[in-house]
């Protein structure tokens, strides 16, 4: 099938390729023009395990091109997908400026009948706005979709490939019958493509996100209990996950939850509510709860230095909101960082992708190191910011000998207590004993 992609981003990427995968023909259009440069010059742009070899092989095959021109990426499909940014409004409420302008564009170009997709995470509504948008300048026939997203960053393709389920949200016969074929070979596990109307679906996915928000803020919640009250979050955490009713996933504690998602599209969901005049009293916990996380690790830093920060200097494990993507949006690591400078620590941080995209934000603020034990050099305290394998197993005596001196805050629990009383070190994690 002949499939369009508008913007190629973490999920436009991951769409096109991985539907260029199956036999389609995909075309990717961006306005990011050193972008698409480097995509038509077989550079990926981003990092997103397996997604590198799939792109290879496709732009080989001639399955994938790109392009910034929207009426040559709209000739081209049949399918039009918009996996275009939806980010916050200063009031919360997602802005819908780049779909919409994008839409009304494509009315300016259509000519014959098109299945116009939102991938984007988009507000109840939108499909019907969108429906509008293109309706300014075209009277023909077309359909708008709901088609949310679920792809996790560090497993899209997998997630793309293998979906957990589906959701397409549309009345038209017509188009649920194209995603149908689409979609096909991506489902013959079993796993269910699920239609529903186009409110729902949008609904859907913000209800996933707040919902798996709303876990993560509860563990936290958890976790500082535990603090206060001697207990452990790693048991607790195991001894309520093996009900199937709970689950053992998504459960664990840390410094917060960040990303370009659930931060948003949690908001995003309280203001929508709010325009209805429901007031959606978990999702302002979470959003709260979160907040005070994402302070607490450097609140422990500055209780175990008495406030003096001044002078000392930190070695940080990890800048991505999370391990196997190089996206630092809303990441946990940049809060604390800024933090520590702002207190007169010095910084030197290490992660395994994402450290040239923290370049361009702090520049030579910090010291990026070349390895992980590099960045423990002369280091007062090591703090863990992201869990990356690779962070899980290290060498200790190496850290032992790089550093000043024997302190670690894990922000992410990646240590044995045992283990970290027995090499000496005064630990800190997030909900578990401290060890001194
Ligand atoms: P992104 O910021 O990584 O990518 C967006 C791309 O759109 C950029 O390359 C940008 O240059 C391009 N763009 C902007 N305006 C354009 C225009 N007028 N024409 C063509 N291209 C244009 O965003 P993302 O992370 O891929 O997210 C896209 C949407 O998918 C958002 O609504 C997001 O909430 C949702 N989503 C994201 C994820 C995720 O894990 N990143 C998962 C599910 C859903």
């Amino acid at each position: 099938m002949k499939i369009t992609v508008v913007g190629t981003g973490y999920v436009g990427l991951v769409t096109g390729t991985c539907l260029a995968e199956t036999g389609n023909h995909v075309c990717c259009v961006d306005i990011d023009q050193r972008k698409v440069e480097k995509l038509r010059n077989g550079i990926m742009p981003i990092y997103e395990p397996g997604l590198e070899k799939l792109f290879e092989r496709n732009l080989k095959e001639d399955r994938l091109s790109f392009t910034t021109s929207l009426q040559e990426g709209i000739d081209h499909g049949e399918i039009v997908f918009l996996a275009l940014p939806t980010p916050p409004g200063e009031d919360g409420s997602a802005d819908l400026k780049y779909v919409l302008g994008v839409a009304e564009n494509i009315g300016k170009i259509l000519t014959d009948y098109k299945v116009i997709i939102d991938k984007s995470t988009v507000p109840v509504g939108t499909a019907e706005k969108v429906q509008a948008a293109v309706a300014k300048n075209y009277d023909g026939e077309f359909d708008v979709v709901s088609n949310p997203e679920f792809l996790r960053e560090g497993v899209a393709v997998e997630d793309f490939m293998k979906p957990d389920r589906i959701v397409i949200g549309t009345t038209s016969e017509r188009a649920q019958k194209l995603l149908t074929e689409l979609y096909a070979p991506y489902v013959r596990q079993g796993n269910p493509i699920i239609f529903m109307d186009e409110r729902s679906a949008e609904l859907t996915k913000y209800a996933a996100n707040a919902f798996l928000a709303t876990k993560i803020s509860f563990m936290n919640e958890i976790a500082q209990l535990c603090e206060r009250l001697g207990a452990d979050v790693d048991m607790v955490r195991r001894g309520i996950g093996s009900d199937d009713r709970i689950g053992k996933r998504f459960l664990f504690p840390g410094i917060g939850y960040g990303g370009s998602c659930f931060p948003k599209d949690v908001q995003a969901l309280v203001f929508s509510a709010k325009e209805v005049s429901y007031e959606f009293q978990i999702l302002d916990a979470v959003t709260e709860v979160n907040k005070r996380q994402k302070v607490h690790l450097v609140n422990k830093i500055k209780r175990y230095y008495n406030n003096g920060l001044a002078g000392k200097h930190f070695a940080i494990w990890g800048l991505a909101f999370k391990p196997n993507t190089d996206d630092i949006r809303e990441a946990p690591a940049l809060e604390i960082i800024n933090a520590l400078l702002e207190a007169g620590a010095t910084v030197a941080a290490f992660d395994p992708e994402a450290m040239e995209n923290v370049k361009n934000i702090v520049g030579d603020k910090i010291v990026f190191a070349e390895t992980q034990y590099d960045c423990l050099q002369n280091a007062d305290a090591l703090i863990i910011a992201t869990e990356w394998n690779e962070f899980r197993t290290p060498d200790f005596d190496k850290i032992l000998e790089a550093m000043k001196d024997t302190v670690v805050f894990d922000g992410r629990n990646l240590f044995d207590i045992e283990q970290m009383e027995k090499k000496g070190f005064h630990y800190e994690s997030i909900g578990r004993p401290l060890v001194n």
